[in-house]
């Protein structure tokens, strides 16, 4: 069994079968789907299964806090089933390929007081950019 669907279970989330696609599909390391693409590959599985189900259910994820929403430029949200450890993304500038990476340092912690004006900070997110092995010249 997958490590999300393992989490859900754990959960005691009720696992439809259409449910349970939506969570088969975003297993895995460096997972970051649109809901197209995870609609897609869940009617592979699964033909009946609708968008709005497909939809409904990352919604649902997300607000369980088991899947991330990734948004690294102007295209679609991306579904991230690595909830659980601390990321950031490499994102090519190319094909817009995403790996998870992990730097060295808390990014929280690089952000002196003194440029905090205040704020009670929770997350920083960093997105490193670059042309992958594929698309360089
Ligand atoms: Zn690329
Ligand atoms: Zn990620």
């Amino acid at each position: 069994m997958s490590d999300l669907l393992e989490r859900l279970r754990g959960r005691g989330w009720r696992l439809t079968s259409q449910r349970r696609v939506v969570a088969e599909v975003l297993d895995g390391e460096h997972v970051h789907l649109t809901a197209d693409e995870v609609h897609a590959r869940a009617a592979g599985r699964l033909p009946e299964i609708s968008r709005a189900t497909v939809y409904n259910t990352l919604g649902e994820l997300v607000a369980l806090g088991e899947v991330l929403e990734v948004a690294t430029d102007g295209r679609a949200k991306r579904y991230d089933p690595n909830a659980h450890r601390a990321h950031q993304h490499l994102v090519c500038s190319g094909c817009g390929a995403i790996r998870d990476v992990h730097p060295h340092g808390d990014p929280l912690a690089a952000l002196p007081a003194a440029e905090r004006f205040g704020f009670a900070v929770a997350t920083a997110e960093v997105t490193y950019r670059g042309l992958c092995p594929d698309c360089r010249p």
